[in-house]
């Protein structure tokens, strides 16, 4: 408990110093952040769309609407809980290397047992990926930021893309979001989620 508290001030602390963050000139909007969560899997974006900014959380439109639907179906987890996981962004190149040390840093906060980066930007910072077919599907173990931890690509669900709607991207989205249901740390948010709802029909029968 102790522990968590701490990780807890450390996150906290992080993200009120990635929200006062300008290092990117170029950068039309201030950081996008989905608060301090303290979280044993993460989920990593792109660079956020225009509404982000706006409605401050990542994947807040079209696309997170089909993410949050890939949750639901194999994981069982409303767009809630995905969001109790911690989210970040991975903007054009230098950004990337400018936004690189906060993400290294909530990596070494955190110590997830399990990312998943969503998009072919946000999969690169981990691991070579020249298409998607050979990552898609596949888990891999990565080491980053002094951390080991399990990696389980997604493609971009942005509706621009057809790559996870047709044939091999449909069946491999598939049996991504299938491995991304079974990992440990997702059972763990499940039961978690299972046991919020039987709490809360209890309190239903009671009034
Ligand atoms: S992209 Fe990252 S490094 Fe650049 S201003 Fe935003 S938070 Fe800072």
């Amino acid at each position: 408990m102790v522990a968590r508290s701490r990780v807890q001030a450390h996150l906290n602390d992080h993200v009120v110093r990635l929200m006062q963050c300008r290092r990117c000139p170029r950068m039309q909007s201030t950081p996008v952040s989905g608060g301090a969560i303290v979280s044993d899997v993460m989920l990593i974006g792109q660079a956020p769309g225009p509404r982000e900014p706006v409605l401050q959380k990542p994947f807040a439109h079209t696309a997170g609407r089909t993410l949050f639907q890939w949750f639901e179906k194999f994981c069982g987890l409303a767009e809630s809980t995905v969001r109790s996981t911690g989210t970040d962004r991975v903007p054009a190149p230098d950004e990337i290397r400018n936004c690189s040390s906060w993400m290294n840093d909530e990596i070494k906060i955190l110590r997830p047992r399990l990312i998943i980066p969503v998009g072919r930007l946000a999969i690169a910072q981990f691991i070579e990926c020249t298409k998607l077919e050979k990552v898609i599907g596949c888990k891999f173990c990565v080491h980053r930021a002094g951390h080991t931890f399990d990696l389980i690509p997604l493609p971009h669900p942005s509706g621009a893309s057809p790559w996870p709607k047709i044939s091999p991207g449909k069946q491999l989205t598939e049996r991504a979001m299938r491995q991304v249901a079974c990992h440990p740390a997702i059972a763990a948010l499940t039961g978690f989620e299972r046991s919020l709802s039987r709490a809360k029909s209890k309190k239903t029968r009671r009034n």
